[in-house]
């Protein structure tokens, strides 16, 4: 098969995803491809479908939690499709591009609009998968238009007003098979050192509160509401430092599983379970995972 998948980009075999995801669960894949434009990942996904070959889209894996055994087919990473196209406010860009260095490349350009995902360790196209959000702001809020491949295998753009989005949850979300390969974006004009301003406070505040010397994969479940942040009912229920094996509830930060070395898929998951279980025991409150539990 590596032959056929050569046609559609940079391919690799036998590899770790340890590096591929935030939470450094140590699985490995078959292949991973990298395809090299729009035109080629249509490709792959014709053939894939036409040939039942399983595989899935990884943006930076900072939002999955992948399943332990080994994966069988095709990781696909868009990390090939990284233009960024300048057009007075508007700004076009690839799937692959990392959403924290284009809060900042916008700033170079004399725009602002991004600094709140400066800290966001996520792909534009997985962060417009789960509608990133951070003080308020969200992915959403700058977005004119997405390009993406429908099941169909059709390349089609559609206008923001067209798609469904609400809080950590977008229409690609809801609509598995439809593959994102680029977003334009409207931003203010800005000022630099403002903006800059604006970003170190961010950072100082992730620092001070979150667990950013261990992988994980940012905040495990929703806020049930505005008012009530998942991280304080699991404090308050005493689970900081509560384990599964190198699984942890983060002693910093209630809503953050960390990975203390080892820990497999299935650690975090038991850890979660356990989480959510006590939280209904205790609230009555059915917490919602904002992470993606990858299972193959
Ligand atoms: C330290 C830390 C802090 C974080 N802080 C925040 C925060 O403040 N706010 C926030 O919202 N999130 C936060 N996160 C979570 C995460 O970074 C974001 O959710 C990010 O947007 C996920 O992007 P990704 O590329 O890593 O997606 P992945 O984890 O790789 O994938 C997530 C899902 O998107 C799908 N996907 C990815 N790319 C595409 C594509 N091109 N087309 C279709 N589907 C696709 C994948 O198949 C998967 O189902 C944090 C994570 C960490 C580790």
């Amino acid at each position: 098969m590596i032959e056929e998948l050569k046609k559609y980009g940079i391919v690799l075999e036998n590899v770790s995803l340890k590096t591929y995801n935030t939470y450094r669960i140590d699985v490995s894949c078959k292949y991973m491809l990298h395809p090299t434009s729009y035109e080629k990942v249509k490709e792959f996904l014709k053939y894939a479908n036409n040939n039942n070959v399983s595989y899935f889209i990884l943006g930076n894996g900072s939002n999955v939690i992948l399943a332990d055994n080994f994966f069988d087919g095709v990781v696909v990473k868009l990390d090939q499709l990284k233009k960024i196209l300048y057009n007075e406010c508007f700004v076009t860009v690839g799937a692959g591009v990392m959403l924290n260095f284009l809060a900042r490349d916008i700033i170079e350009h004399g725009l602002s609009g991004l600094e709140w995902a400066s800290g966001i360790p996520g792909t534009i196209g997985g962060s417009i998968y789960g509608n990133a959000e951070a003080y308020k702001t969200a992915i959403f809020d700058n977005l004119e238009t997405v390009t993406y491949i429908t099941p169909n295998l059709e390349i089609k753009t559609s206008k923001k007003k067209e798609l469904f989005y609400n809080y950590r949850t977008s229409y690609f979300k809801e609509n598995p098979g439809n593959v994102i390969l680029e977003a334009t974006f409207s931003f203010n004009q800005g000022d630099k050192e403002h903006s800059l301003a604006i970003i170190k406070d961010r950072f100082d505040r992730r620092l001070a509160t979150q667990p950013l010397e261990y992988p994980s994969a940012g905040s495990v479940f929703r806020n049930p509401s505005l008012t009530l942040p998942a991280g304080k009912l699991i404090d308050d229920l005493g689970l900081k430092g509560q384990k599964v094996n190198d699984a942890m509830v983060s002693v910093k930060h209630a809503n953050f599983i960390i990975n203390l070395g080892n820990a497999t898929g299935k650690d975090i998951r038991n850890l979660i379970q356990l989480v959510h279980d006590r939280v209904k025991a205790k609230y009555n409150i059915d917490l919602i995972l904002e992470q993606e539990i990858k299972d193959w």
